[in-house]
């Protein structure tokens, strides 16, 4: 995946010569270097990935993923220096692409399902994302899951995200436009359900189209007035619901625009 198509440029001039003040040098001096890019931009990507297992992401499968989608190809070219950064990054429309450690924090607990426990070589079946934005998400989780369906309201970002996916030729992952409150019942039932965006609650549409042993990873408002991610398991049993960590996400909305 990290073909040999050119990265991002790097231009490196040299500094000012006699020649520019006016003088010939006696050293004729280096031609502009345009560096090779694909090399600068994979250490920084490396960096990214040492940088979440030093923070303590462990799951092979979520690191290899990190590992093998360059964020820097989802970015306006404004940003692609910061592509590597753990931050947000905006992508248009008043939306933006989640941190990276955010991004890999939900896929592991994703891959925590429990049909997947003590599975930690296999991929998850079905996956249901909620808000494809660029589609780097989108991508990330083809690598871990067999079949990505993803999910935007607003057909500005949808038609971006297909632009972005054409570059890496995913057959594996179908991007829909609609309303993903409702879930998307054509791919149903989901082994995984993973929102990026926070509404009030998790609409039941999704705990219907979670298969038994399948979890849905999703930020949602909590009682203090902010946002925390929720982590919910269907199993034979019941639901089961855990709150976690608090998050900040943007708005969950309904309705296509
Ligand atoms: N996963 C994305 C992050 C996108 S930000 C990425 O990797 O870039 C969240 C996205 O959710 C926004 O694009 C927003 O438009 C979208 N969204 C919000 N409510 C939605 C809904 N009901 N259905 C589908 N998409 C929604």
């Amino acid at each position: 995946m990290t073909g040999s198509r050119p990265g991002f440029p790097v231009r490196l001039t040299p500094a000012a010569t006699a020649a520019t003040r006016g003088r010939q040098p006696a050293v004729p001096s280096k031609p502009t270097v345009l560096m090779p890019e694909t090399s600068v931009s994979a250490a920084v990507h490396a960096r990214m990935v040492q940088r979440l297992a030093a923070q303590g992401l462990a799951d092979r499968r979520v690191l290899d993923a990190m590992a093998a989608v360059q964020r820097h190809r989802f970015v306006d070219s404004a940003l692609v220096n910061q592509a590597y950064e753990d931050t947000s990054l905006p992508i248009g429309l008043g939306q933006t692409i989640s941190k990276p450690s955010v991004v890999a924090r939900m896929i592991e607990l994703l891959l925590a399902a429990p049909a997947l426990s003590g599975k930690p070589q296999q991929r998850l079946g079905r996956v249901l994302e909620i808000g494809t934005g660029c589609g780097y998400q989108a991508t990330v989780l083809s690598h871990v899951a067999t079949e990505v369906y993803s999910i935007e309201r607003l057909r500005g970002l949808h038609e971006r995200a297909r632009a972005n996916l054409r570059f890496f030729r995913l057959a594996t992952v179908h991007l829909m436009l609609g309303d993903g409150m409702l879930g998307y019942p054509k791919g149903a039932p989901y082994a995984g359900i993973i929102a990026a965006a926070g509404g009030e609650s998790v609409p039941d549409a999704w705990i219907e189209q979670l298969a038994i042993g399948g979890r849905i990873v999703a930020p949602t408002h909590s009682s203090a007035g902010g946002q925390s991610l929720v982590v919910i398991d269907k199993t034979a049993r019941g639901i089961d619901r855990r709150i976690l960590e608090a998050v900040h996400f943007v708005p969950l909305k309904s309705g296509i625009a």
